[in-house]
């Protein structure tokens, strides 16, 4: 459900910039694991689990995610995953059901896999591996904007349809109360925006920017902080932020 999926993203902004993010993993292994290696992706699932008996296609959706991200955003990475799936969000120390986060330092990410298997699993598994991903790739964002926007804007949707599909539309649908991008790459004002308008926003605006002017202008400001987006925006884009958003929201408006 929709709605739930800005609780699972708030516990990823707690996260992706805490200092607590670095210096702690997932629990060690204990012997109620079952683990199942793949080519990139490794994971532990709890025995006879919701997440043992769809092991192998959430292997695959994440193989996937791997291939695209870093294709996607020209990444050099090659590392592998750790994904521990767990049975609820009791057990994960976690406020939903429909929540995860990730530690890149450690490869991992943890998320809890409950039925349907679907768009819903399956992109919040992806989004957790995304911070691995692009945070080993490209080193750590310099905003809540760039880290939880990119980990959502990069999505794969082979496997479901809660990437571009979702994204674009729902800016569209709230076309008249979106917060302006300004606003999302100042740390204060992402605070002041409502969770999931901050995620989707930021997402649609990136997956935007990415698709037209591709990841390598993406990944110079990539790690800039709130302060240094604007101007430094201008100079690699040759327009302001300002002119930048008028064109995603053109691009929006012809949907
Ligand atoms: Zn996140």
């Amino acid at each position: 459900m929709r709605a739930e999926w800005r609780r699972c993203l708030a516990v990823c902004a707690a996260a992706a910039l805490s200092a607590c993010h670095t210096a702690f993993g997932p629990e060690p292994i204990e012997e109620n694991w079952h683990t199942y290696e793949g080519a990139r992706v490794t994971f532990f699932v709890r025995p006879g689990s919701f997440a043992e008996q769809n092991v192998a296609r959430l292997t695959e959706v994440l193989e996937d995610q791997f291939t695209s991200t870093v294709a996607s955003l020209r990444l050099t990475y090659a590392g592998h995953l750790h994904a521990y799936a767990y049975n609820s969000g009791a057990e994960a120390n976690f406020p939903s059901n429909y929540a995860g986060r990730a530690y890149p330092d450690t490869e991992s990410f943890r998320f809890v896999a409950v039925a349907p298997i679907g768009d819903n699993l399956f992109q919040l598994a992806s989004h957790e591996a995304n911070h691995v991903l692009i945070t080993n790739g490209l080193g750590r964002a310099g905003t809540y904007f760039m880290t939880e926007g990119l980990a959502s804007a990069v999505l794969s949707e082979t496997f479901h349809q809660s990437g571009r599909h979702f994204l674009f539309p729902w800016t569209r649908s709230r076309r008249a109360q979106l917060p302006r991008v300004s606003t999302l790459i100042d740390e204060e004002g992402w605070q002041r925006t409502p969770e999931g308008t901050a995620y989707n926003t930021s997402a649609s605006f990136l997956a935007w920017l990415l698709d037209t002017y591709g990841p390598d202008r993406l990944r110079q400001i990539y790690p800039l902080r709130s302060n240094q987006m604007p101007d430094r925006i201008a100079s690699v884009y040759g327009r302001s932020l300002e002119a930048l958003e008028a064109e995603w929201l053109r691009f929006i408006d012809g949907l």
